[in-house]
């Protein structure tokens, strides 16, 4: 079965179990029924095994992996530039600004621009990430008024919902818990998908298993990462399901996740990541 028709089937199995929602249901049942068990469970190995290609996975070829490292490096310059909790909000027309205005970042090349713009633009289903795009648009900014500034952790939360509910986590299960990653804006998103990319030979569909490609992340929108203290890099693995934080957090209902174990969404298991 090829991924289009999979990705098809795929949606409407996600509408059955409620993870997201596509409109017309008798038809999606209906699709539903072409999945065969045995593409359930080539899917179902491809995750368990999401840090390590597989077949049909998307590759960047010899120019598109040099654009890569030279807009990564690039905005790598910005970070350094405006400091990594500033970097996390940061709009891309504003890093391309910091690129014109520093000399020691240089100016965004017209190739590196179509490449990061063609690159928020793919559809990332052809990846095989089947989440949703909550950030539409390449230009899209975060003002400043609607964010607050987590003391020491270098991260930024909307107000409202997200920062109520980070503050009661805090409360219900103590100092240990503390936030490992906030509101990202587009470039943020950018740095982070193309690093797992560049470290694993330009295989994009690799990278979107375990970060969502730029403008599919909930993190744009008010989803945030707890961890635990000491846990460090750690946070970000199976390791931290089997900590305190991670059960307390299950008894006291946060894990309501936006990927639960073996989701159908193309993305691997996050027992850290707080769905608002
Ligand atoms: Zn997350």
């Amino acid at each position: 079965m090829n991924r289009r028709i999979f990705l098809k089937s795929i949606l409407a199995l996600s509408a059955g179990t409620g993870l997201c929602a596509i409109p017309d249901f008798t038809q999606a049942q209906e699709i539903a029924r072409t999945v065969e068990e045995s593409d359930l469970k080539d899917y179902l190995h491809r995750m368990e095994n999401f840090d390590t290609p597989q077949p049909g996975d998307i590759i960047l070829n010899k120019k598109e992996r040099t654009l890569l490292k030279s807009s990564l490096n690039r905005l790598r310059r910005v970070q350094r530039t405006v400091g990594f909790g500033n970097f996390c909000v940061l709009s891309f027309d504003h890093a391309l600004k910091f690129g014109r205005n520093y000399s020691s970042i240089g100016r965004f090349t017209k190739q590196e621009i179509e490449f990061l713009d063609k690159l928020f633009h793919f559809d990332a289903h052809e990846y095989g990430f089947y989440g949703e795009k909550p950030v539409e648009k390449l230009t899209a900014s975060i003002s400043r008024k609607d964010l607050i500034k987590i003391p020491r952790t270098g991260n930024f939360l909307y107000r409202g919902e997200p920062h109520k509910k980070y503050i009661e986590i805090r409360k219900e299960l103590g100092r240990k818990v503390y936030l490992t990653s906030g509101v990202r804006g587009v470039a943020k998103q950018f740095i982070l998908f193309l690093t797992k990319a560049e470290a694993n030979a330009g295989n994009l569909s690799l990278a979107s298993r375990s970060l969502a490609p730029p403008g599919y992340s909930y993190h744009g929108v008010g989803d945030f990462d707890v961890g635990e203290k000491g846990l460090g890099a750690a946070n970000f693995s199976a390791l931290f399901a089997e900590t305190r934080t991670c059960t307390k957090l299950r008894e006291h209902g946060y894990l309501q996740l936006r990927y639960p174990e073996n989701n159908l969404l193309g993305v691997r298991f996050e027992p850290w990541h707080i769905k608002v």
